[in-house]
């Protein structure tokens, strides 16, 4: 095991395809962008690596941001052709950012629709790059600490490569899971041209029903194994919760760990939130009355006294939507109003059209994706929805309980950990815990009973939420601990 070095600061190198503010396509992009600089706070040396994607390194100069490019490249060999990236480097409120260009990175969208070996190029060559970084960028983490199976070819390199597997001491490897459902699953019998040995491709590594799952590779061979709430970290060791990786997981149990995410209060603050019509704090909540009228209005809505019930997100199965859909005429029926922003399966994104054209007084959509009217739904909105078939941690009901939006969510995954009935200890929303449309829409009833018959019960309810603290200060130093089992000494030396 290696150890941290007596007064050096731990260092510890985050890798993520996505990060805030440079580029995102859900939560993991959040919390790229903001547990790096978290845990400088506590002391840890840490820094964060993610591709140039097209317009990243333009989205840094337009901050006013300085570019420093690195004056060697990283080269990276993958099936018989050395791939090679230029590496640049800046400041962003103290935490280093390194931008990883290359044309592999270059006219394509993050995610592949579909995984094969020529679309898992990128990941594989981000995740082989990040072990020649050190060079480069002159710092050499002491722990690596991937992001999803978009990064796990790293820790996989690490056990297997022909080359890399002889720095393994060098190195002690985290593995975050933000999403089980997403595991990096393609049809390669054999990942040799990356320069994986065989013992790569058995039942205890990559192998997957006889084809290649980069998520497997990377849960059997990291030092710790993190996910993003402690209640799915216990539904991810289950048959039924595990997505095919249940049994993995729990032989794995020892180094898995939960830690809720936390979310960036500058980001997320309605108080200072530049991207909505009017700022509000507990204390003085007009402006979210303005907001709610600014959401009226971009639906041609009057206010008729009616709640504005709002989502946002992916509209895809994990989020729901099919006991969502079917739900939204009975709650219409009960006095309902929805405003409902995301993109995703066409059959969700269709059936919301038409939904909208049939009862435009009543409903309207945002098919799309689009921050400022994301804002304006969490601060607009009276009730935030998240009916969720299975949640990692989910950070939309974080984000609607500190806009005083109170969530109606289905208790699973992190919604579990962090929405309470309300009534109980710590109310801030309403829960249901059948995956059905029937228990989805009484909790629908419940919070249209508080809102119409108790506003001051309402408006206690809100403030919970808004109230309470999901920043990272609870969570960051959940992490130092787990990098101090892996790296004793980790986290010990002062800032
Ligand atoms: P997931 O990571 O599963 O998509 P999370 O709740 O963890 O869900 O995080 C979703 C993040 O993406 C939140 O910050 C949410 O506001 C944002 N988001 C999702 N869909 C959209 C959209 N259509 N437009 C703007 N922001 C969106």
């Amino acid at each position: 095991m290696a150890k941290a070095a007596a007064g050096k600061r731990t260092r510890v190198l985050h890798i993520s395809p996505e990060a805030v503010p440079f580029c995102k396509v859900g939560g993991l992009g959040d919390v790229a962008g903001s547990l790096p600089r978290a845990l400088r706070k506590t002391g840890i040396d840490s820094r964060l690596l993610i591709p140039a994607w097209d317009g990243v390194l333009d989205s840094v100069r337009d901050g006013g941001k300085r570019l420093r490019k690195a004056s060697l490249d990283v080269c990276v060999s993958i099936d018989w052709r050395v791939h090679r990236g230029v590496v640049w480097s800046a400041s962003l409120d103290g935490l280093t950012v390194h931008f990883l260009e290359s044309p592999l990175f270059q006219g394509r969208e993050i995610y592949p629709d579909d995984l094969d070996q020529h679309t898992v190029l990128p990941f594989v060559f981000l995740s082989q790059a990040a072990l020649e970084l050190g060079e480069a960028a002159r710092w050499t983490p002491d722990i690596l600490h991937c992001h999803d199976w978009g990064t796990a070819p790293l820790i996989t390199s690490l056990m297997w490569h022909r080359h890399y597997r002889t720095r393994r001491s060098e190195f002690e490897t985290v593995f975050t899971i933000h999403n089980l459902a997403h595991q990096g699953f393609l049809p390669l019998h054999s990942p040799r041209d990356w320069g994986l040995d065989e013992d790569a491709f058995t039942v205890d590594a990559l192998e997957f029903y006889g084809m290649t799952n980069l998520m497997k590779g990377a849960i059997a061979g990291a030092s710790a194994v993190t996910t993003v709430s402690p209640s799915y970290a216990r539904e991810i060791q289950t048959d039924e919760g595990g997505a095919g990786l249940g049994g993995l997981l729990r032989s794995h149990g020892f180094k898995v760990r939960g830690i809720l995410n936390g979310l960036d209060g500058d980001a997320w603050n309605p108080a200072r939130d530049p991207l909505i019509p009017a700022n509000y704090s507990m204390s003085n909540m007009a402006g979210k009355k303005k907001c709610k009228r600014a959401l009226l209005e971009r639906c041609g809505w009057k206010d008729d006294g009616r709640p504005v019930f709002v989502s946002v997100g992916r509209m895809v199965d994990q989020k729901g939507f099919d006991i969502f859909i079917p739900a939204m005429g009975d709650m219409m029926d009960r006095g309902c109003r929805l405003f409902i922003v995301g993109s995703g399966q066409p059959e969700y994104e269709g059936a919301l059209r038409s939904l909208s054209e049939s009862r435009p007084d009543s409903i309207s959509a945002f098919i799309g994706y689009d921050e400022g009217i994301a804002h304006l739904a969490y601060a607009g909105g009276d009730f935030f929805l998240m009916p969720s078939k299975f949640e990692p941690c989910g950070l939309s009901q974080l984000i609607s309980l500190l806009y005083g939006t109170p969530p109606v969510a289905r208790s699973v995954g992190g919604l579990a950990d962090t929405v309470f009935e309300h009534g109980s200890p710590g109310g801030n929303g309403f829960l249901f815990f059948d995956y059905s449309t029937g228990a989805f829409v009484t909790a629908v009833d419940k919070a249209l009973r508080l809102f119409h018959d108790d506003p001051r019960g309402y408006r206690a309810l809100q403030r919970v939420g808004m109230e309470a603290d999901y920043s990272w200060d609870n969570s960051a130093p959940l992490y130092v601990d787990m990098y101090r089992s892996i790296l004793p000494g980790a986290g010990d030396s002062a800032d």
